[in-house]
């Protein structure tokens, strides 16, 4: 590597660091660091970000995958309506909430409720459930069922839930056309400007190495997760799943997505930002270096079997889902042995304390 494009880096990473906002060719320049020096230069850069602006703690969100019916068509997933050759299911009301105590034993603070785009549970039925995890287990309370009226939202805010995730998948108004026909990116993230409005901490963020995605397109992910203010931060790589249209497609890499994380540390810094479970499906050890390069959570999966290896947004997330979710303290612990981390005790909520870190010169030092 030249010790020009070495310099360039350093001179992007001292600016991030000092709190100056990046421009869209910085951010693409990050995006793109080598293995080696630059990537080295860049996660440790994120990773003193992250310690400044959330601490050492990493957050528990314990994941229940209530519904695997779909109405919706997306290109990449596995639940999509036209995908015949999957079982479909409903938990239990009873079962989701034992699941929700029996997460909040195992240290999680947060329950994130997750399906499908599924009419079945309207307003009421929702809402029954959000208010009896509430008063059973005062867990905090996250919602990721895609996109409903301003009133469903209302209401389940008003029921109990605090927060919600609702990824973009892409900024890219043509790429997200093509995976999403008859839907429009500008219709999603209307959604998560009511969320906002109504006083839900947001989750959002995109799929990486969809085909046909370019870096600048990241780089659009970048601006627009910032623009928005959002909260969380959810990246995964794109998995290919041979039911829906893009099953022949390559996965994404891990790289990327790593590349990724640390950008996004490096210009939100305060925000949530889980180690995904795609990643980890790729590669457990990518997931555990997520830890080193910018993220604070972490998302066991707790649906109960046998449903977890039925809820097939991608092939291959089942057996490891349930393993995780069988794991004591210990047994998360594993996963960020030996980094100095520990696993949150509190909620968990956004701080947006003024966070700098103490270094002022690049980590990886000019050169
Ligand atoms: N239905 C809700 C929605 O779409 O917002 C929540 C559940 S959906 C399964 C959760 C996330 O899974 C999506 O936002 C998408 O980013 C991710 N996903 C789906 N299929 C994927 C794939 N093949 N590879 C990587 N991520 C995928
Ligand atoms: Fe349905 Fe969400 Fe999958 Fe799209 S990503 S098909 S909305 S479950």
């Amino acid at each position: 590597m030249s010790a020009t494009c070495t310099s360039e880096i350093t001179s992007i990473l001292e600016k991030a660091i000092e709190g100056a906002e990046l421009d869209r060719d910085e951010i693409v320049r990050l995006l793109s660091a080598r293995d080696g020096e630059e990537k080295e230069a860049l996660y440790k850069a994120a990773d003193e970000v992250r310690k400044a602006c959330v601490g050492d703690e990493i957050y528990l969100r314990g994941i229940i995958e209530f519904s695997a019916y779909c109405r919706r068509n997306c290109h990449y997933c596995g639940l999509r309506a036209q995908n015949r050759d999957i079982h479909r299911y409903r938990i239990p009301d009873e079962e989701i909430l034992s699941r929700a105590k029996l997460l909040k034993e195992r240290s999680c603070t947060t329950v994130v409720l997750q399906s499908g785009e599924d009419a079945y549970y309207n307003t009421e039925r929702l809402c029954r459930i959000i208010r009896r995890i509430k008063d059973e287990t005062a867990l905090a309370i996250t919602l990721s069922i895609g996109e409903r009226s301003y009133g469903e939202y209302e209401a389940f805010r008003e029921a109990g839930a605090e927060r919600y995730l609702l990824r973009h998948e892409t900024a890219s108004r043509e790429l997200y056309r093509s995976l999403h026909p008859g839907h429009e990116l500008e219709d999603r993230i209307a959604c998560l400007r009511m969320l906002k409005r109504l006083g839900y901490e947001v989750g959002s963020g995109c799929i990486v190495g969809l085909p046909g995605q370019s870096i600048a397109d990241l780089a659009d992910d970048v601006l627009l997760l910032k623009g928005l203010d959002i909260d969380m931060i959810g990246v995964g790589p794109f998995i290919p799943h041979p039911g829906t249209p893009l099953g022949s497609h390559p996965a994404g890499g891990t790289g990327p997505v790593l590349n990724m994380l640390a950008v996004l540390r490096l210009v939100t810094k305060d925000t949530n930002i889980p180690a995904t479970t795609a990643l980890g499906v790729l590669d457990p050890e990518a997931r555990r270096r997520a830890f080193a390069a910018g993220a604070n959570v972490f998302m066991p999966n707790f649906t109960p079997d046998p449903y977890t290896a039925y809820y097939e947004i991608y092939p291959g997330k089942g057996p490891e889902a349930g393993a995780i979710a069988k794991a004591s303290d210990s047994g998360y612990a594993v996963l960020f042995e030996g980094m100095g981390r520990r696993i949150g005790t509190g909620y968990g909520y956004r701080t947006r304390k003024a966070c700098t870190p103490e270094t002022q010169s690049c980590p990886g030092g000019p050169q």
